[in-house]
């Protein structure tokens, strides 16, 4: 192992493994690493989902520009990631909530990207056999999806074939600082000499950043998905409907989950970030379950343990996933598109999603230490934007300034008096 780098990225999730993959087409000498495996967390287990619409106002130039992104990327990184620019369609399940979607076309205006307003009517045209009480729902052509478990590896190896060393089974136990500057890291593998150091650890960024006195509000939310059997073509489009969300895969399997429901084990984390939490919660309070149990006594196990044990011990966060949730989601799909015929779960998983306070990652230099750089919180929209994260924060550190505005993700807002509230509507 390279005891010294230019940077060292922290995590092989798809924000990782893309920022390791622009700094090494900049030519600096990268070391990536990652406790388990490439995409072993998030990044293999979301829906697949790339998706402009909907989200906060902060984001939508950083989306607009990963959606250009997206579109080059399998020429870009030599493979197939089963990219399809099919759409993407929001049902509401009632008229305040189309009011809702069709005011956030407003603030999509500007950017051009042909966000609309699909009636019922237009939508028999649109999704064949797709069917339901909405009053409409919001449509962007222009989005699309990929196949999670392959994008993440392909940064990765693309990053290796332009020098990057790309260590897995290397988990990061505590970061080096000396003087209020990054010094490097300390591995599991031996320490590893740096003056930059990149955090996209995902869920576990929080918890790694602590060790160095820097507070990283986020907490850990349960999602479940289940993959059905191969079923016939519904359509191209990746769908959100009250009952069910769904992304029909390219061998016409489905990826499944209950309509964005979530479950929220709560941990010793919650009890230290959980005011910051309280807005995003109310405005989901129907949609995720909170659950007391095992979590907190393992979270507290792993206190006693410090961070390199619970490293050592949790190589792979592998949630177990809600079958309430799961039976929801078929009888959803089964109830929306009745012409799919029987429909089997073949396997069904569960992933852990990094939230912030205010629903939009944290990306760019920490105030301190200097050379310690930001890529994670992506509260459950990060695989869309994985790509543009790792660009720009390969551009931070290439150039000192990204092409594109970052500063409204900077750490310093959860603490510098900035109202901090969810602006997304999806
Ligand atoms: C069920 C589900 C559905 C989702 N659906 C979508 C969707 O449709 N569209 C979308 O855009 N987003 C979606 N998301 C969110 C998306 O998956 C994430 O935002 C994105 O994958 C985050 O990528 P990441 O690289 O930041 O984190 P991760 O993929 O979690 O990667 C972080 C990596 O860091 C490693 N790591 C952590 N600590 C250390 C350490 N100390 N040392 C070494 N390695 C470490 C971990 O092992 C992990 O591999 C979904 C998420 C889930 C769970």
């Amino acid at each position: 192992m390279t005891a010294s780098a230019d940077v060292v990225v922290i995590g092989g999730g798809i924000v990782g493994c893309a920022t390791a993959y622009y700094l090494a087409k900049g030519g600096m000498k990268i070391v990536l690493c990652e406790k388990g495996v490439i995409a072993g967390e998030q990044s293999s287990r979301n829906w697949g989902f790339v998706r402009q619409q909907g989200r906060d106002p902060a984001e939508i130039p950083l989306m607009v520009a990963g959606n250009r992104l997206w579109q080059g990327l399998e020429a870009e990184l030599g493979q197939d990631l089963e990219w399809r620019q099919g759409g993407n369609l929001s049902m509401a399940r009632d008229e305040a909530r189309l009011a809702q979607l069709e005011a956030w076309i407003e603030i999509a205006r500007a950017h051009q990207i042909g966000t609309r307003i699909v009636t019922r009517r237009e939508l028999a045209d649109l999704v064949p056999g797709f069917t339901g009480p909405w009053p409409g729902g919001l449509y962007t052509a222009s989005d699309g999806q990929a196949e999670p478990a392959k994008v993440a590896p392909a940064f990765a190896s693309a990053a290796a074939k332009l020098g990057a060393q790309v260590l897995t089974g290397c988990a990061v136990h505590a970061l080096d600082i000396a003087g209020g500057t990054v010094a490097g890291v300390r591995s599991e593998n031996g320490p590893i000499a740096a003056k930059t150091v990149v955090v996209a650890a995902g869920a576990w960024s929080s918890r790694l950043l602590r060790g160095i006195g820097v507070d990283l509000p986020q907490l850990w939310l349960r999602a479940t998905v289940a993959r059905t059997n191969v079923l016939p073509a519904l359509t191209g489009a990746g769908v959100w409907a009250p009952e069910v969300a769904f992304r029909q895969r390219r061998d016409g399997s489905f990826n499944i989950a209950d309509g964005g429901g979530a479950d929220f084990d709560l941990d010793v984390e919650a009890l230290r970030h959980g005011p910051s939490f309280l807005p995003l919660y109310r405005a989901n309070r129907g949609s995720v379950d909170v659950h007391v149990g095992l979590p907190f006594a393992a979270d507290l196990a792993g206190r006693a343990r410090g961070l390199p044990g619970t490293l050592r011990k949790i190589r792979t966060l592998d949630p177990a996933p809600s079958a309430r949730r799961v039976g929801n989601a078929v009888a959803g799909l089964g109830k929306v598109a009745p012409g799919l015929g029987e429909i089997h779960v073949v396997r069904a998983w569960a992933g852990y999603i990094d939230m912030t306070p205010d629903y939009i990652p944290v990306l760019g230099a920490a105030d301190g230490p200097t050379g310690l750089v930001l890529a994670t919180g992506f509260s459950g929209h990060g695989f869309g934007m994985g790509p543009i994260a790792g660009r720009l924060t390969a551009e931070l550190i290439l150039t000192g300034r990204p092409t594109l505005d970052i500063g409204a993700f900077r750490l310093s807002r959860f603490h510098d008096g900035t109202r901090i509230a969810p602006r997304n509507v999806i």
